[in-house]
C-alpha cells in the first residue's frame, strides 16, 4: 500500500470543528526539527521508522476503553489511555456526549494497564483549567496526580504525560508543569517535533463533535506527506460515546493500514518519549 491508497479506505465525517484549529485547514508548514530522521549519506544508519503515530484516547469510557484495548492487543499494540482521576467528570462535561457511558476506573486501568497499555492523567474532574485561576490550577492537577499515585499500580508523576481536559492549558500552567509531570499534551500542532530530550510540550488536534475519522485521515495523510514527523490526534470513544468518536471497524482498519506501511510506529505518548527522547 502507498500513501496514495491510504485514504481510500477512510471514514467520514459527520461535521464539526478541528479542536484547536477553529475549522481551519490544517497547516502544510514544512518543518525540520534538529533531531529528526534524515536521508543519510552512504553507509550511515537510518532509522527504519520516520512516522510516528499516537492515537491519544481521552476521558475512559468504560466500554469503548475495554474495546480500544482489545483492538490494540490484535495488532500487538498498547493503547494511549487518558482517564479522569475521580472516574467521573464534573457537572460541566456532562453533555450528550457522555452522559449515557459508564466511566470505568482504577480497577479496569490497572488490569489494561498490566495488558501493556498506557494509562495516563486527564484531570481531577474534567476541569477547564483555562477557567479557574492558577492556583486552583495547580491544586487540581497535584489531586489529579495524587489519586493516579494512589490508585495507579506502578505511577511515577515524573514519567508522566498529563493531558489537558479540553485541551485547554494555560502559559502559567505549561511553566510550572514541567516541575510535576515529564511532559504534557495541549491543544495545537497535530504534528510535533521528532520526539528528543528534553521535550515536554505535546500539542495534537482533535475533532468533534461528530465522527472524527476522516478528519483522522487527514492527519495522517499530513503526516506520511513528510519525510518525518510525530502526529498525536486527540480521540475519545467508539461508536457513539464521547465526543468526537470513532468506530471500532475504523480503528481496527486504520491500525491494520499503519502497520502495513514500513516507516509507521504506532505507541503511546509515554512511550514515544521513552524510546525517542531518552537518547
Ligand atoms: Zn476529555
Amino acid at each position: 500500500m502507498n500513501r496514495r491508497t491510504f485514504f481510500a479506505h477512510g471514514g467520514a465525517a459527520l461535521g464539526g470543528c478541528l479542536w484547536a484549529s477553529g475549522c481551519s485547514t490544517p497547516s502544510r508548514r514544512a518543518h525540520t526539527p534538529r533531531s529528526e530522521p534524515t536521508r543519510s549519506p552512504v553507509g550511515a544508519a537510518v532509522p527504519s521508522k520516520r512516522h510516528l503515530v499516537t492515537l491519544s484516547f481521552d476521558d475512559g469510557f468504560q466500554k469503548s476503553f475495554a474495546r480500544i484495548a482489545e483492538i490494540h492487543e490484535k495488532h500487538r499494540l498498547s493503547a494511549c489511555l487518558n482517564v479522569l482521576a475521580a472516574g467521573f467528570p464534573d457537572a460541566a462535561y456532562v453533555t450528550e456526549y457522555t452522559r449515557h457511558s459508564p466511566w470505568g476506573d482504577f480497577g479496569l486501568w490497572n488490569e489494561l494497564q498490566r495488558r501493556g497499555h498506557e494509562v495516563m492523567p486527564h484531570g481531577y474532574r474534567h476541569e477547564n483549567l483555562q477557567k479557574v485561576s492558577f492556583e486552583e490550577g495547580q491544586e487540581l492537577v497535584r489531586r489529579c496526580l495524587g489519586v493516579f499515585a494512589e490508585k495507579l499500580d506502578g505511577f511515577h508523576a515524573k514519567k508522566a504525560v498529563f493531558n489537558f481536559p479540553y485541551n485547554a492549558s494555560t502559559p502559567e500552567l505549561e511553566a510550572w508543569l514541567p516541575t510535576q509531570v515529564q511532559a504534557f499534551r495541549t491543544g495545537g500542532a497535530a504534528i510535533n517535533p521528532w520526539p528528543h530530550r528534553g521535550q515536554v510540550r505535546l500539542t495534537c488536534r482533535s475533532f468533534g463533535p461528530g465522527n472524527a475519522e476522516a478528519a483522522l485521515d487527514r492527519e495522517i495523510d499530513n503526516l506520511l506527506a513528510r519525510e518525518s514527523g510525530w502526529l498525536i490526534f486527540n480521540t475519545h470513544g467508539l461508536e457513539d460515546e464521547g465526543w468526537g468518536p470513532i468506530r471500532a471497524t475504523y480503528l481496527e482498519r486504520l491500525l491494520e493500514r499503519l502497520l502495513a506501511v514500513e516507516t509507521v510506529e504506532v505507541l503511546p505518548a509515554g512511550r514515544t518519549l521513552l524510546k525517542y527522547a531518552a537518547r
